[in-house]
């Protein structure tokens, strides 16, 4: 016999020419008239049993058998009929040449890929899917393999025992193929797997270059118009295309995101948009409707830097659920922070791992230091402008590029995140008009922003998501968002008052030799504590109040046994600058911090702070003033 290459039955081959079925095959891919060659595997009365594949056989009848058989013996036969119960009957082809001429020709079976958007209409039916394995779980019953096709991802049970690993060398990253029923489970689609394998070669290779070719299309941001005619914000408008790039690719692939913002109010008009877009973009693409749940978490982070506390528990969070879930190792977005020096550490320890690191920020920003470290790094700085385009305003955008539909839900969240951040951007007015569209005036807004401060305060470590979202109207409650303002914007005023009540007789107040009022005080004594408004809040409100009592250049220390949080206004100062100089000026002071230029805060040893405090007000004093006092600051109350 010559084996020819595989072809479909039907070419024009020629008389001599033979099918041979695969091992795989099915009775799907055997057709009527065509010569197959087959192998006698029982002998009875009435005729003999043949096997054209592992799950092909057939009854030859002994009226069509001319001469003898014995078992093994091959034998060119065609289909002739199959019954309703699924038995098929064969009958032999007479050959014009001998079986040991014939030419055979391979009949691989046909695997005809359904893709995971095509699963509600063949639910019940069995079907054939290849993908990329992105998620293996090992659950108390079967093992759940979550695969990514051209089209999305989808959950694939496969039963071995209870609780026992099903295709145990089938890992996250193998490409494979998946014969299985889809099948409803509480309200969503999982496949019921028969069968599973890892593709290897040319079938693997084929496979992948088809994924590849649709997740980058797939992953390609929305081209959505900005919600304001801004030309600062267009320099950045590439790079953050880029970031919502890299994210939905990061969800086409089933990489889980974890976002770490800056727990103010900028930071969380920043991180709810892009955690919303993602959930919902996340509920598109994965079948699972436990995904949103599962792939995006977003945390606050206390200091405007990754903190190393915060940097060991996501990895070990991120180590656990590669463990316990067999998820991939997450994404992480840094989002109104992560610029700095001080968060190389934290990024350093990620490095260890495939965790890709993506900051998203408007804080000063140290790219020398960050640069190699972030796979991604969007801040206005490193485009000549400032810290007035808001990291919130960045992000609604962001947000509208992975999921535009979103865009109704966000038309005022930049108004809130520049009154969070007192951005003096020209874009503000534009900003204020769009949310006044939406019914929101500038108190409104002011009282969203200081809602979201208070709630931040009390929720401290967690994210309080619907609570925030309640808070900020994205995918919210009318009703229940208007009536929750209200209720902790008054109670963040009351606090407030009761609190520089307090503390505003121990203020100490001074008059530098540049013009510029100097108030400090000792937050730590003369303000209560563990209580709202913190150190840095306090001491925000107080200088506040004093640049509308003066009208002047205004800077404000609040400082404790081993802090200082610092603002000001019509003073050019450098805060990341005197934080280095400090450093080096007082020995074993144990200084560091940093923020935005003109507000910061400053971290020292207890036992150094009247040394640490004055070579800072020296520095203050030798600071140039402004000529005009537009140019007031941004706020950071940590
Ligand atoms: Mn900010």
């Amino acid at each position: 016999m010559t084996r020819a290459s595989a072809g479909e039955p039907g070419a024009d081959d020629g008389d001599s020419v033979v099918y041979d079925l695969d091992s795989d095959c099915t009775a799907e891919d055997v057709e009527k008239g065509q010569p197959y060659l087959a192998e006698i595997n029982g002998i009875v009365d009435y005729g003999v049993f043949v096997d054209l594949s592992e799950s092909v056989s057939g009854l030859v009848h002994e009226s069509v058998l001319e001469g003898t058989f014995a078992v093994g013996d091959e034998l060119v036969v065609e289909l002739e009929s199959v019954r309703d119960n699924g038995d098929m009957a064969f009958e032999p082809v007479d050959t014009e040449v001998d079986v040991d001429d014939l030419t055979l020709r391979n009949v691989s079976h046909d695997y005809a890929l359904t893709g995971t958007d095509r699963l509600e209409a063949n639910v019940g039916d069995q079907i054939h899917l290849e993908g990329e394995v992105v998620q293996v779980k090992q659950t108390a019953g079967p093992t759940i393999f979550h695969i990514a096709d051209e089209y999305g991802v989808v959950p694939c049970a496969a039963f071995e025992e209870a609780g026992v690993r099903a295709y145990p060398s089938v890992e996250v990253g193998d490409v494979v193929r998946v014969t299985g029923t889809p099948e409803h489970r509480e309200g969503t689609v999982q496949i019921e797997v028969d069968g599973l394998s890892k593709l290897d070669g040319d079938d693997a290779e084929a496979a992948r270059e088809r994924i590849e070719t649709a997740l980058e299309s797939r992953s390609e941001p929305h081209d959505v118009e900005p919600l304001i005619d801004w030309p600062a914000f267009e320099k950045l408008r590439p790079n953050l295309r880029d970031v919502a790039k890299r994210l939905r690719r990061a969800v086409l692939e089933g990489r889980p995101v974890r976002v770490r913002h800056h727990a103010d109010g900028d930071g969380m008009c920043a991180a709810v948009p892009v955690q919303v877009a993602l959930e919902k973009f996340i509920a598109d693409v994965h079948e699972d409707d436990d995904a949103p749940r599962h792939l995006i978490k977003r945390l606050p982070a206390k200091a405007p830097f990754y903190e190393m506390e915060d940097a060991t528990r996501d990895l070990n969070f991120a180590l656990e659920d590669r463990e316990k879930h067999g998820q991939q190792l997450p994404l992480l977005l840094m989002l109104d922070n992560g610029s700095t020096a001080e968060d190389v550490p934290a990024y350093e320890t990620l490095a260890h791992y495939d965790i890709p690191i993506i900051a998203v920020d408007h804080h000063h920003p140290d790219p020398d230091a960050v640069g190699d470290l972030l796979d991604a790094h969007v801040n206005p700085y490193l485009h000549d402008e400032d810290y007035r385009i808001t990291t919130g305003m960045l992000c609604v955008e962001l947000a509208r590029m992975i999921y535009p539909d979103l865009t109704d839900e966000l038309r005022h969240v930049p108004a809130v995140a520049g009154l969070s951040d007192r951005s003096k951007a020209d874009a503000m007015d534009d900003y204020l008009q769009l949310a006044a569209e939406e019914g929101y005036d500038e108190d409104r807004l002011q009282d969203v922003s200081e809602a979201l401060d208070y709630a931040a305060f009390w929720l401290r470590y967690d994210s309080g998501d619907q609570l925030i979202q309640d808070l900020l109207q994205v995918d919210g409650d009318e009703q229940r968002h208007g009536e929750l303002v209200d209720f902790f914007a008054e109670r963040a005023r009351e606090e407030v008052d009761e609190q520089l009540e307090a503390a505003t007789p121990h203020l100490e107040h001074e008059e530098l030799d540049n013009g510029a009022h100097l108030y400090r005080i000792d937050v730590e004594n003369y303000a209560h504590r563990f209580t709202y408004p913190a150190p840095g809040k306090t001491t925000g409100e107080i200088h506040d109040r004093k640049i509308e009592e003066t009208g002047d250049p205004v800077i404000t220390v609040g400082y404790g046994p081993d802090f200082a949080v610092l603002r000001s206004d019509g003073v050019r100062l450098d805060i990341p600058q005197m934080v280095s100089e400090l450093e080096a000026e007082v020995p074993g002071g144990g200084v560091s911090g940093g923020g935005h230029l003109v507000v910061g805060s400053i971290k020292f040893v207890k036992g150094k702070r009247e040394e640490v405090i004055e070579a800072l007000v020296d520095k203050m004093e030798d600071a140039e003033i402004d000529e005009e006092l537009s140019s007031a600051a941004p706020i950071d109350d940590d």
